[in-house]
């Protein structure tokens, strides 16, 4: 016994001084990405003095707070050899060139064929600046498919060429502030670039805390986080205060293997869209889809067995008080009809058979919301469609059997049935 006791010990010691050596420095991993590089526009900057002064204002913060950022180059950016060594300067500070394709199309209204030619001929381009394997790559819109279909295609590119698609958990509007701030700043505006500078912040602050929110809600645990930024005059202004912010909620900056290793970005998904909204999103929206059907499953079974013990009670309990029930013989509306409807036609347990009710199909039904500040995020499913196949068997006549289709409504407490179609 007290051998035992004391092997344990040791063992225990041993595991302590283990977990002690490999304990990960404190802090949540935060991992800064940077689109659009090298300069996010080309409309408000086209000299080259001031492309290369908005690049070192932002690569003197990066270094200030020791972040290791992947920077993602849009290739139609370049808009001279000045900017390849622009691209340069990033790489020399030890930064990793990821691809954000050549003429940022968007994968929404580009066919799979065009869209990955075009991001293709970027990756050439960025390996053969970098003189590096391409490792990283970004939806320009965080558009990453609208059809299943299309979303496969990329996924194969992607694996085959070797990249892996980072995706953002703290998105934001960042960008939407250059603008304002390169205006204000041309004027010698003091107060107005201060008035932009507050709104980009708490901008910023909101959209960080909602994301932060969605994803320790989604893992019960607070999951390291990829940040979207743009290079921007107005981030090579205010990054620094940003970061700082950052640092103090306890964030600390990290490499893209360390906060791609954690098990939150390997959860699977599949979301097909017309826009990008935050990963967090993506998989809320995956899991909560789920939900909806089992939900739905199962509030069906519990129907079947109302059904078969006698009860038309509760079997009808989950029509909406104006639901509407359409048969070979005509339009019933209301609950209280349906259940009229039925007692009739099945006065007693004898007459009601076995109901065996196999869902063929099921279809949810969800939009997608814009936030008041232009950021796209799923709807959660507010109804789901079930194509069915009935059977009555009883054991003394042939079996009756025909299809149905039920559309149910999400509702405060759970589903109703708003519409029914028995054939
Ligand atoms: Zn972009």
């Amino acid at each position: 016994m007290r051998k035992t006791t004391t092997a344990l010990l040791i063992l225990a010691l041993l595991a302590l001084g283990t977990a002690a050596h490999a304990q990960p420095p404190a802090g949540r991993p935060l991992l800064v990405t940077i689109d659009d590089l090298p300069i996010s526009s080309s409309r408000l900057h086209t000299d080259p003095a001031e492309r290369e002064r908005i690049t070192r204002g932002m690569l003197d913060v990066l270094r200030k707070h020791k972040v290791p950022a992947i920077a993602f180059v849009t290739w139609d950016r370049i808009l001279s050899p000045a900017d390849r060594g622009l691209l340069r300067l990033w790489i020399d500070a030890g930064h990793e060139l990821g691809n954000h394709t050549f003429h940022h199309l968007s994968y929404t209204r580009t066919a799979p064929k065009e869209y990955i030619a075009d991001a293709e001929k970027a990756r050439e381009e960025i390996a053969a600046l970098s003189g590096q394997k391409v490792r990283f790559f970004r939806f320009p819109f965080l558009r990453e498919g609208n059809t299943e279909a299309n979303l496969d295609a990329i996924r194969a590119w992607l694996a085959e060429s070797g990249q892996r698609n980072i995706p953002v958990t703290l998105d934001n509007q960042d960008w939407s502030f250059e603008e304002p701030w390169v205006t204000a700043r041309r004027k010698g505006d003091e107060a107005a670039m201060a008035r932009v500078a507050e709104e980009y912040h708490e901008s910023l602050h909101l959209d960080i805390r909602h994301h932060e929110e969605t994803g320790d809600e989604l893992f019960g645990r607070p999951v390291p986080q990829v940040l979207l930024l743009h290079g921007t005059d107005v981030g090579a202004a205010q990054w620094d205060r940003l970061f700082t912010w950052l640092e103090q909620r306890g964030y600390r900056f990290a490499t893209a293997d360390e906060v791609l290793a954690d098990p939150a970005f390997s959860e699977p998904h599949r979301y097909v869209g017309t826009h990008g909204p935050s990963l967090w999103d993506r998989l809320g929206e995956q899991r909560g889809t789920a939900k909806a059907l089992e939900e739905v499953r199962k509030l069906i079974e519990t129907q079947t067995e109302a059904w078969n013990r006698g009860d038309l009670e509760t079997f009808t309990a989950s029509y909406a008080e104006d639901a509407a029930f359409l048969s070979p013989t005509g339009l019933t509306r209301g609950r209280n009809e349906v259940l009229a409807r039925y007692r009739k036609r099945y006065p007693d347990g004898k007459a009601m058979g076995k109901l065996r009710l196999e869902p063929i199909e099921m279809r949810p039904a969800s939009g997608t919301e814009f936030t008041l500040v232009g950021g796209a995020r799923p709807s959660r499913v507010h109804g789901v469609s079930v194509a069915a196949r009935w059977e009555l068997s009883y054991p003394d006549k042939e079996p009756a059997s025909g299809l149905t289709l039920i559309v149910f409504r999400r509702t405060p407490d759970g589903w109703e049935i708003v519409q029914d179609a028995s054939m």
